[in-house]
């Protein structure tokens, strides 16, 4: 089955026992329909729940599921990134274990590839039992990300997402280590659609991203995406420099030039204080500057391997 299949689902599963076999035949329902070839990967990140021995009891019955199991927990974005690496498929899709990414869409996520867009993400309209702070806290984080970063991600785009496997290609040439898959999708380019949708809940068991984790992943997505931050305090640093400076011109003009024709009467601690501001701002900039080289060592820096594949537990040709 992996020769030659159109569709390969890739799913990032992590303590799933109980949502994989929900998830498998509701696949299976969507795919006989629209009578595709397929394949199922199955990304196990590190599960301490019999999330391997179930998705090995459903590759008895099915050739097209295959297994890819890590050594240890290297979290969703790795696993993503493992099961793009071994997609054979013309056609990739990404989808949550859980049930919140509706396969009955992927029939209309397919259509849109055939109308000709190399990219079709998932936008998700609602997420129900999401709390207040994971709902306004994303769009915030929309809104400074795309001001910040020089490029646009959609708001509300998951996972959710169908690539084609030229993008899968590229994708797969990508070597940063601190890496959001889907923003490095985005980053990509190609032509993009959008469908929405509405996620559901979680079928079983409890959400991996705890508020902590978010948040993680939100600066995460601003490391990994953008050297804005790393340049912030140059920029301060250099505003700071420069209106010191002309306050410091100003001093030396009306005080000691012009003999305080406006009676300021700085006393020298104040002329002090501009100094020190001044300097700090010179301190700062320099900062600044080198951030742009640490930012390109960083584009440059990779060691370890993203990710660490068990063999026993797999059957890709890792
Ligand atoms: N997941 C993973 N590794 C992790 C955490 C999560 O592979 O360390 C998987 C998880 O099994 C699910 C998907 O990533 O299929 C989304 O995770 P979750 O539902 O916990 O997060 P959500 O995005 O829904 O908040
Ligand atoms: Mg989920």
């Amino acid at each position: 089955m992996s020769k030659g299949v159109l569709l390969s689902l890739v799913v990032p599963s992590h303590n799933e026992e109980l949502n994989v076999p929900i998830l498998y035949s509701e696949i299976c329902k969507v795919l006989e329909e629209i009578n595709v070839t397929y394949e199922i990967i199955f990304v196990d990140d590190g599960s301490t729940d019999n999330t391997i021995e179930t998705v090995k009891k459903i590759q008895k019955k099915d050739s097209g599921v295959r297994l890819i199991s890590f050594s240890k927990n290297f979290g969703k974005e790795m696993a993503t990134t493992a099961g793009l690496h071994f997609a054979t498929g013309e056609i990739i899709m990404m989808i949550d274990a859980d049930g919140q990414h509706p396969p009955q869409l992927i029939p209309k996520f397919i259509d849109e590839w055939r109308k000709g867009n190399k990219i079709v993400i998932g936008l998700r309209d609602s997420n129900k039992g999401e709390g207040f702070i994971k709902r306004y806290g994303s769009r915030i984080f929309y809104r400074i990300f795309n001001r910040l970063s020089g490029f646009k991600l959609e708001p509300g785009s998951t996972d959710f997402r169908l690539i084609d496997k030229s993008v899968q290609k590229e994708f797969n040439k990508l070597t940063e280590h601190n890496r959001i898959t889907r923003g490095l999708i985005d980053w990509l380019g190609f032509s993009k659609s959008y469908i929405h949708f509405n996620a559901r809940e979680r079928q079983s068991g409890q959400a991996s991203y705890s508020t902590k984790k978010l948040l993680k992943l939100a600066f995460n997505s601003f490391y990994s995406l953008s050297f804005a931050p790393l340049y912030f305090f140059g920029y301060v640093g250099a505003l700071i420099t420069a209106l010191s400076l002309l306050v410091g011109i100003f001093v030396l003009v009306e005080q000691y030039m012009l003999s305080d024709p406006l009676n300021l009467n700085m006393t020298g601690s104040a002329s002090l204080g501009i100094l020190i501001v001044f300097l700090i701002g010179i301190v700062l900039a320099s900062e600044g500057i080198m951030s742009v080289y640490i930012s390109k060592i960083y584009s440059e820096v990779n060691g370890k391997p993203l990710y660490v594949v068990d063999p026993s537990n797999s059957n890709i040709d890792a």
